[in-house]
């Protein structure tokens, strides 16, 4: 049997034979002169010299993780409900691997393990929000390094770049910078299959002739859905399959175009998912709270480049998703980096029946949310242990489904199993376990909209101690009810749902949090003031508690207390875009113009693609007098974001300063067009005998 994830460094692929699909550049020199004969000479020795160093790989690479996908749901997984051709057919001349696990099935955390090939404890990414470490090794930089042109094509939010999977590509598409003053739209969060991979298709318009490594990550099959009309009247109730055939159809698209390009045989194209989704299995309605099949069984679909393999259509041996970016890294005939704790999957593809791996996983969620025992697991073959307060074991040959739990049946094979977990957990655990960067408030405000929120990290050993998490699930489930009407408005229905769970749980964080946002929405401000205490006497640096407070006295016009709060705040985390930002606001509300000034400024520097920030820099810099920096200021929140009336209306006031009155009518113009009802504008015209 395989150990999981030895350090599989150093070994050199010898399996293919890696031949380049470009052309080489040949310099046509003239003849004549002792001058060029020198620059030859020259030439021949520096290419001598270069000889001597292995050649550099030149075969292009795709990974494609289309985020939330069931491998169940493939037909080339079985699936019998309807077909994905497209998907399908990457598997033709390809290699389909059968039982393939995430490692944690979180979006950040699973695509961290995915790109740097290390487990979620090592990597210190276990939750949504939080930040991969500066300085990690991601597959991108290994083959940026190699000269590769690299790029990321990202579908949501979760991967967005702030979150520091950038680390390594060129360029990382990621249009996700929302504002602040809203709750996140939930659908802002995403954008379409089609829209992410025509980017994709422009950049390798201009890149294709280099070595290239495209990343492309779809993120449609995560809720909320939204599948285009056509395939929502296919598929009626079943948004998520709609969604996936709506995936399939725009894959079968880029292929399309890969092949006029000519680059569909050249590269090695890599197809997976960071986790599945639950679907109402075992109770869980998404992914994230249970560490189940449902969740873990992803697919893993390797179309080979032209001239590679041959190697079998089919793999069933299990292995982890930790093990793609050095099974990559060796189909280059590059040597697999130190940092890497997978181990490449081509040892299974040469051996007749090859033995599966051990493979683990985790969750912290149910930990992070209602202080439950973590949930560990080990998969061996057929068997699957999952480590929390009652263990469970499953033999997945017979029961897929995991139904029939075998812990007492067969109790020494779960204690084998055990002791396996707690080996692995030792042999990589770091000595010191990785400290948990500050999420950024507005972030976790977000995260949490979604049903995501994290207090605390354990530590990586199997301390069942807590509730376990299958006891807490009907609470889960409240919470996600109630996380989901709040994105939705609906404020008075949300907060029972809350106050019911503080009914049997008093000390959850998350649930006072909740409760108090229904209430500052509601304008119930002493309420809230309450609860958000509550939440600062369990955890008294909770950014995003302080944030919602300054929120509420702001949102009740006191604005000393609220610029005491967001400044307690910005005295320990001084990157808080939110509290500098409405210190800015407060500051100007009470013509305390230097001050205004500062935390603009500060605004801007922490999210300089902020449009909202540009615009409060402008007004601060009108206020001041500043009329030609407040110009470009204004304007350039006005590039950032073009309906943005506010922004047009302090520009027509710059041109009023300024006496330029026809320009300055045409800003508070455009201001009433898209904010009709905008008084200040529309008084500004009649003061300028505009016509509005
Ligand atoms: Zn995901």
């Amino acid at each position: 049997m395989e150990p999981v994830g030895t350090m599989a460094s150093l070994q050199v692929a010898s399996e293919i034979p890696v031949r380049s699909p470009w052309p080489r550049q040949v310099h046509r020199g003239k003849h004549g002169s002792i001058l060029r004969l020198a620059l030859i000479l020259l030439l021949c020795l520096a290419s001598l010299a270069r000889s001597a160093e292995p050649p550099r790989p030149t075969v292009p690479v795709i990974l494609i993780s289309v985020d939330t996908l069931r491998a169940d749901h493939l037909s080339c997984y079985g699936y019998g409900r309807f077909r994905t051709p497209h998907i399908d057919s990457l598997a033709q001349g390809g290699t389909v691997f059968a039982a393939i696990e995430a490692q944690i099935p979180l979006t950040l955390p699973s695509h961290t393990s995915l790109l740097t090939s290390t487990f979620p404890f090592v990597n210190g990414v276990e939750e949504n929000g939080e930040v991969v470490p500066p300085g990690a090794l991601t597959l991108a930089g290994v083959l940026k390094a190699q000269g590769y042109r690299t790029a990321a094509f990202i579908g949501g939010y979760f991967l967005a770049r702030r979150f520091g999977l950038d680390q390594g590509f060129e360029v990382y598409d990621s249009p996700f910078d929302l504002r602040s003053e809203h709750l996140a739209e939930a659908l802002d969060m995403k954008r379409p299959a089609a829209e992410v991979t025509l980017k994709a298709q422009q950049w390798l318009e201009d890149h294709d002739r280099q070595p290239f490594f495209l990343f492309l990550h779809l993120f449609d099959l995560h809720r909320p859905y939204d599948p285009p009309p056509a395939y929502r009247a296919r598929f009626g109730e079943d948004e998520y399959d709609a969604e996936l055939a709506y995936i399939d159809s725009v894959l079968g698209d880029f292929k399309d175009f890969l092949a006029r390009r000519g680059l569909y045989n050249p590269t090695l194209i890599v197809f997976t998912s960071d986790h599945g989704e639950s679907l109402g299995d075992h109770g869980e309605s998404t992914h994230g709270y249970f560490v189940y099949q449902s969740t873990l069984h992803v697919p893993l679909i390797i179309h080979w480049p032209q001239g590679a393999g041959p190697h079998p259509a089919r793999v069933e041996a299990s292995a982890g998703l930790i093990d793609v970016a050095p099974t990559i890294v060796q189909a280059l005939g590059l040597p697999v980096p130190p940092s890497f704790q997978g181990t490449s999957l081509f040892p299974l593809l040469a051996a007749a029946s090859p033995a599966s791996r051990k493979v683990y996983s985790e969750s912290l969620y149910a930990h992070d949310n209602f202080r439950c025992a973590p949930l560990r697991s080990l998969r061996v073959g057929n068997y699957q242990y999952i480590a929390t307060t009652k263990p469970e074991l499953y033999d997945l040959s017979r029961d897929p489904s995991e139904l029939r739990n075998l812990v007492t049946a067969e109790q020494a094979q779960a204690s084998s199993l055990q002791e396996e977990l707690r080996a692995l957990l030792s042999r990589y655990c770091p000595p010191k376990p990785p400290v948990r960067a500050a999420v950024d408030p507005e972030v976790r405000a977000n995260l949490h909209a979604l049903g995501y929120l994290e207090e605390g990290k354990p530590e990586a050993a199997l301390e069942e101690s807590g509730p376990d998490a299958k006891d807490r699930l009907v609470e889960y489930r409240q919470f996600l009810r109630g996380t989901r009407l709040i994105v939705s408005g609906r404020f008075d229905e949300a907060a029972p749902i809350f106050e019911a769970i503080l009914q049997e749980d008093p000390d959850n964080l998350s649930a006072h949090y909740d409760l108090a946002s229904c209430e500052v929405q509601e304008g119930r401000v002493t309420d809230a003031v309450q609860h958000l205490h509550a939440v600062l006497a369990l955890d008294p640096h909770n950014v995003t508690a302080l944030e919602l407070l300054g929120t509420a006295w702001l949102s009740a016009r006191n604005l000393e207390r609220a610029r005491a709060e967001f400044e307690r705040l910005v005295s320990f985390y001084p990157q808080d875009y939110t509290a500098q930002y409405k210190l800015g606001v407060i500051a100007i509300l009470q013509g305390r113009n230097d001050d205004a000034f500062r935390h603009a400024q500060a605004a801007v520097g922490i999210r300089p693609q902020s449009a909202e920030a540009h615009n409060l820099l402008g007004r601060v810099d009108f206020e001041r007098g500043e009329l030609d920096q407040a110009k470009g200021e204004l304007e350039t929140a006005i590039r950032l974001q073009p309906p943005f009336p506010e922004a047009y209306y302090n520009l027509g006031r710059v041109f009023e300063k300024q006496k330029r009155n026809g320009e300055a009518a045409k800003q508070f113009q455009l201001a009433l067009h898209y904010n009709p009802n905008f008084t200040a504008a529309r008084e500004a015209l009649k003061r300028l005998g505009a016509t509005p």
